[in-house]
């Protein structure tokens, strides 16, 4: 019944098609195609069909063309129709009338009226064109009435299409299984729902499944359109909303500057999650803000919260403007964790930052290079699993101190949050300690060591070349990496990302740190070394070489 329907049409489409010369129209949902398009001309078969028909003509006060020019976006004026038993019926005669300008099939099949609303101070009558029972996207038509009854806009036109793919062989639930296991969906919010449509791409009209997923992860309200007859991903949409709201916060800590109300950027659902963070208070409830704004007095027990939002955005804003994507959802950060708790802590487990409140230390959520250090780590450990303890760990210690002092462009860490211990800093890169003399087996210690080497060579290089390298050589380095295969990363980044134009300055800031890329042979050998093992051992065993 229903196939018997859908081949009338394509008759009917077909008809139409041969009788029109060129023009094609890819439907608006289609972003990648639409940037392919080029800029188009106004056709000038369709400008024909208007100025030829001396009647329309005469009415017709504008007509505006859709971007790619091959199709009528709006015809403006005054437009005498027949009588008629309805407005609805009056209009779509008139439509059909002048169907080619519109791309209406002449038989009017495909015309269906889907409703009048009321607007603006007058009437619109809705249609698009259907086959059977489904909709074909992006073939709305709107026509507005003036006060008296007569037609003044015609907006929007069908698509042309040359063939129909009518068959179907997905079911509905195949459709939704497929689309969620190409998400990788990991959790919904709320049931998947799908619809089938036909969808006109190149041309070419087929039914397709629109899936609708409103997920916790990936986070978002996904819209995906399978293919019902082969199951291909068609396309993917987030249909999330992201608004910006305003929040207040210390840019910085409460030493070096005001408070000032900064804005949130992509929040969500009223909560203090958004693209790129999603903060929990551990001590009462979250915040929640039905227009986005989160200013709280410093001793609300919400400050934290609108002012953690505020950092890691900027620290994510910052890692994404050195390409970094392997952040690209809302990072758990949790505020007044525990009760008056001494730490901050990044959590391999969760994914997810935790900042006190503190006790002996000043609040750790308010002093951004805490926010930006925890933050590294995370960065960290979606490109190398560095173990947490001797020099590995010292290396993780000393690029999250890194990064926190290249985006506040401050050498000093945990100025404010040691404060309160009438202390000046928890760690400051211009610190000359070195290499292997002031190793200690602590690895905020010995952190201190690579980040300072770090730093130097921020002096040395800019900070745009620094911060790009030491990111990269995280990609050349394995759990158990030490100073040495630290060393050698960077260099091998500055070779593949700056031709090794950086290598003797590398060398030097490292040097005189005391990382050297060979120590002195005990685990590590450069070729000189090497050869001289060699003819040790040559001189000790001369026959058997
Ligand atoms: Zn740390």
């Amino acid at each position: 019944m229903k196939k018997h329907g859908l081949s009338i049409i394509l008759a009917s489409f077909l008809a139409f098609v041969c009788s029109m010369a060129m023009a094609i129209t890819s439907p608006l949902s289609e972003v990648k195609r639409a940037k392919a398009e080029r800029a188009g001309r106004a056709s000038s078969e369709k400008l024909a069909l208007i100025t030829g028909n001396e009647e329309l003509l005469n009415q017709t006060e504008r007509v505006i063309f859709s971007k790619s020019g091959e199709t009528v976006l709006s015809i403006c004026g005054n437009f005498a129709t027949e009588r008629g038993d309805s407005d609805e019926e009056r209009v779509r005669n008139f439509l059909l009338q002048h169907g080619s300008v519109f791309n209406i099939a002449r038989s009017g099949d495909n015309l269906s009226f889907i409703k009048e609303t009321c607007g603006g101070g007058t009437r619109h009558l809705h249609y698009r064109m259907q086959a059977g029972e489904l909709p074909v996207e992006n073939s709305e038509i709107t026509v507005r009435l003036g006060k008296d009854g007569q037609i003044r806009h015609i907006d929007g036109s069908f698509p042309e299409i040359d063939n129909f793919n009518s068959e179907v062989r997905l079911s509905s639930a195949e459709a939704v299984a497929m689309a969620e296991s190409f998400l990788k969906l990991e959790k919904k919010r709320s049931n998947t729902n799908s619809e089938k449509f036909i969808s006109v791409r190149n041309r070419t009209a087929s039914i397709c499944y629109r899936v609708l997923i409103p997920a916790r992860k990936p986070l978002g309200d996904w819209e995906i359109i399978i293919d019902a007859r082969s199951g291909e991903e068609v396309s993917r949409k987030n249909l999330l909303i992201f608004y910006e709201g305003k929040g207040s916060t210390y840019v910085s800590h409460p030493l070096k500057c005001d408070i000032s109300v900064e804005a949130l950027p992509q929040l969500i659902d009223g909560t203090l999650k958004g693209k790129f963070a999603d903060i929990h208070n551990d001590e009462t409830a979250n915040a929640s803000s039905s227009d986005g704004v989160f200013v709280y007095p410093t001793h609300n027990l919400h400050f934290n919260e609108g002012m953690m939002y505020y950092l890691v955005n900027r620290v994510h804003d910052f890692y994404a403007g050195l390409g970094y994507d392997r952040l690209d959802f809302p990072i758990k950060a949790v505020v007044r964790f525990d009760v008056l708790y001494d730490n901050a802590f990044f959590s391999v487990l969760e994914n997810a930052m935790y900042f006190g409140d503190g006790y002996r230390f000043n609040d750790m959520a308010r002093e951004e290079s805490v926010c930006f250090h925890e933050y590294a780590h995370a960065a960290r450990h979606q490109i190398v699993k560095l173990k947490y303890e001797g020099e590995p760990g010292a290396i993780d210690e000393g690029q999250a101190d890194y990064f926190s002092a290249s985006l506040s462009d401050d050498p000093v860490i945990g100025e404010y949050i040691v404060n309160k211990m009438s202390k000046p800093w928890l760690r400051n890169l211009t610190d000359q300690n070195r290499y292997p003399e002031n190793l200690s087996g602590n690895v905020h210690e010995d952190g201190k060591i690579w980040g300072g080497a770090l730093w130097d060579l921020r002096q040395a290089l800019g900070s745009r070349i620094c911060d790009k390298l030491v990111l990269a050589s995280l990609y050349y380095l394995v759990p158990e990496s030490n100073f040495q295969h630290g060393l050698n990363a960077i260099l091998l980044a500055d070779e593949n990302n700056y031709g090794g134009s950086n290598r003797d300055k590398i060398l030097e800031v490292f040097g005189k740190r005391g990382i050297t890329t060979a120590d002195s042979g005990r685990l590590a050998f450069n070729q000189a070394h090497l050869r001289q093992m060699r003819r040790f051992n040559e001189l000790q065993n001369p026959v058997s070489r």
